[in-house]
């Protein structure tokens, strides 16, 4: 039978109802269900093996977007965030994405690069050209660092070199191209490129200094694109203002800041639920939005010959099934078997699809009503907690100052303070 993840009056429900409805969606066990809803759920001996100096752990929210579709599979999506309607807004672009097909999305091999900076070659270019002739023999050293990648039909494919001018001078860096399967591959490829030092060194006759994965990861993109009718949206006003928006992000740097972290808002609550690498990933979208000279949008919008929207973002995916905390933290892998993606290139697609819905979440309200409309409302829930507000004094409290439109932490003490009276 094929799962939907569209899951009416979701947000209605409590955490543990909401729960219910996922362990059924995602086939978790009672144990899994009863970690989710624990205060802490992370043991404090498994943190002290995943960092140093560990004296607690600290708690995030984890909720699940619903109404996500990609390549036709229905998704839950775990996010880890501590930003108010976030997930609200993913799960209804998400929703409107669906009414025009859902999303498709790609992705490319799981290729990663690393660097070996080479200082002090005698004559760059003829080291350049030796470590072309022996490129058999520096893939075959950095791929015997790792039977298990190679098992898996990954490993160090092809490389490459360059010779840039820096403030010291000429240098020759070389890269190796390593297909990391499904893994983000940064201890395998920083292991590799470790290994094949000397003989770098032998070739070029310079001194190695770096030997490091990039971030920007521009052999690992996935992709994803959809089509949003102009009804779902409500209507050409709207397209219209979220075609001149993205036109904004894609000439301005500023707004193109501020339009890739709305993306990054959605990518990034699903790395950190599942335990992947989030400074990899906002380092690689950011280099990427700057490739060509100028920093811009990763996500373009425009109107299409019907009057409806089409957009589509692109950028750099290095994520993993395994490796990392990935495995290691009780909470990702549960947060992994909700998602239910098969292989990291799977993962990426729906990433991307996520960052676009996201996006379109943010870029609706802004052409719309504004940001804040939406997003007070739930923020005021925050401000109300700092005001000292517990259990329904919160929504009490919260409602009252959003009524006022004055959602201000002295306004949310008044508020409480006559309440408790
Ligand atoms: P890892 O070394 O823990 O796991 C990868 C290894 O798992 C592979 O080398 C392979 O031997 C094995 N493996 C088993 N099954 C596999 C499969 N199906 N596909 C691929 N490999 C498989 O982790 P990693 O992914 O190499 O490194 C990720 C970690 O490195 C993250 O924690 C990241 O934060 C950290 N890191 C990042 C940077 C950076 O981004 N600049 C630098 C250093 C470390």
């Amino acid at each position: 039978m094929t799962k939907s993840s569209v899951i009416s009056g979701f947000y209605k429900l409590s955490p543990k109802e909401r729960l219910a409805i996922v362990k059924d969606f995602a086939g978790l066990t009672d144990e899994e269900t009863q970690l989710l809803l624990q205060t802490c759920s992370l043991p404090i001996d498994v943190a002290d093996h995943m960092i140093e100096n560990v004296i607690g752990v600290f708690p995030e929210p984890l909720g699940v977007a619903v109404n996500f579709q990609v390549n036709g599979k229905d998704y839950l999506v775990p996010m880890a965030t501590e930003e108010p309607s976030v997930i609200a807004a993913a799960s209804f672009a998400a929703k409107m994405v669906r009414d025009g097909g859902g999303f498709h999305a790609s992705s490319t091999e799981p290729v990663m690069i690393g660097q070996i900076q080479v200082v002090g070659a005698k004559d760059a270019q003829l080291g350049k050209k030796h470590v072309f002739d022996a490129k058999a023999a520096v893939l075959k050293m950095a791929n015997d660092q790792d039977p298990v990648l190679n098992s898996f039909g990954g490993g160090a494919k092809d490389l490459d070199a360059k010779i840039i001018e820096t403030p010291l001078g000429q240098m020759l860096i070389v890269e190796l191209y390593v297909d990391c399967r499904d893994a983000m591959g940064a201890n395998a490829v920083n292991t590799m490129a470790e290994a094949i030092t000397p003989l770098v060194e032998q070739l070029t006759g310079g001194h190695v200094y770096l030997r490091i994965i990039s971030n920007l990861a521009t052999k690992r993109l996935a992709k994803a694109w959809c089509t949003v009718p102009k009804e779902s949206l409500g209507g050409q006003a709207v397209v219209d203002g979220i075609a001149y928006a993205s036109a904004f992000a894609a000439a301005d740097p500023f707004r193109a800041a501020t339009h890739n972290k709305g993306a990054l808002n959605g990518i990034i609550a699903v790395i950190l639920a599942t335990g992947n690498d989030h400074r990899a990933i906002e380092a690689g979208a950011h280099a990427y939005a700057a490739l060509k000279g100028s920093y811009t949008s990763i996500s373009k919008w425009t109107k299409n010959v019907n009057g409806d929207l089409e957009g589509s973002i692109e950028l750099p995916m290095a994520v993993g099934l395994i490796g990392g905390a990935v495995k290691t933290h009780p909470i990702a892998r549960i947060a992994m078997k909700i998602l239910g993606v098969k292989s990291a290139n799977e993962f990426s697609e729906v990433l991307a699809a996520v960052g676009l819905a996201q996006n379109l979440g943010a870029l609706r309200a802004l052409a719309n009503e504004g940001i804040q409309r939406g997003h007070m409302s739930l923020h005021a829930r925050n401000i109300a907690i700092t005001a000292g507000a517990k259990d329904e004094l919160i929504d009490l409290v919260a409602d009252r100052m959003v009524k006022e439109r004055k959602v201000r932490v002295d306004r949310a003490k008044e508020i409480l303070e006559e309440l408790t009276k």
